[in-house]
């Protein structure tokens, strides 16, 4: 299926010179929706990263990072933007392009010695993605993979990741 046929891009938004890949038109096919969670199922299994959990990061990162883990079995976990999660949690800053921003997980949702898969809909600097990976060094957690619809090539976010296997289905 021609995955890409389905996001829609946006020109000059959310600022002048950016293309934004729309992905609520991807979402709202049904066809396009389910072959998009089973086609990074497929690719997560072929990848044999074994992973125990989901991280997803809000907020599209939850929208496939939930039924990617129901289909291969494995429990999610949020990681939000601050004063989301209501119990003690770990925080990591991140810079962006003007100022920095933060990302939060609780303390308690994962074991130390858990395998995780980092999940986002997007990857274009990698500098989210890359923030998700020390909150889960924080814990103790070993990473074992990145799990992303669209990935940004130019950009080279991959460049910005730690050294494990990364998943994409679409290249720009
Ligand atoms: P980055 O941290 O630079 O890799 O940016 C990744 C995050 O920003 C993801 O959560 C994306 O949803 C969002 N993002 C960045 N660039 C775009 C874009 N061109 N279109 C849609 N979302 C984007």
């Amino acid at each position: 299926m021609d995955l890409k046929s389905l996001i829609r891009d946006i020109p000059d938004f959310p600022k002048p010179g950016i293309v934004f890949r729309d992905i609520t038109t991807l979402l709202r096919d049904p066809q396009g929706l389910r072959y998009t969670i089973d086609f990074l199922a497929e690719k997560c299994i072929d990848a044999e990263l074994k992973a125990d959990y989901i991280v997803g990061i809000e907020s599209r990162g939850f929208i496939f990072g939930t039924p990617l883990a129901y289909k291969l079995g494995l429990g999610f976990i949020p990681v939000r933007k601050p004063r989301k999660l209501p119990a003690p949690v770990y925080s990591v800053e991140y810079e962006l392009e003007y100022g920095t921003d933060c990302l939060e997980i609780h303390q308690d949702a994962l074991h130390p010695n858990s395998r995780v898969l980092i999940v986002d809909d997007l990857i274009a600097t990698g500098g989210t993605a890359s923030a998700t990976a020390k909150l889960i060094e924080k814990i103790g957690c070993e990473l074992v993979g990145f799990g992303f619809i669209i990935e940004l090539r130019d950009l080279e976010g991959r460049k910005n990741l730690p050294d494990v296997p990364i998943i994409s289905l679409v290249e720009y």
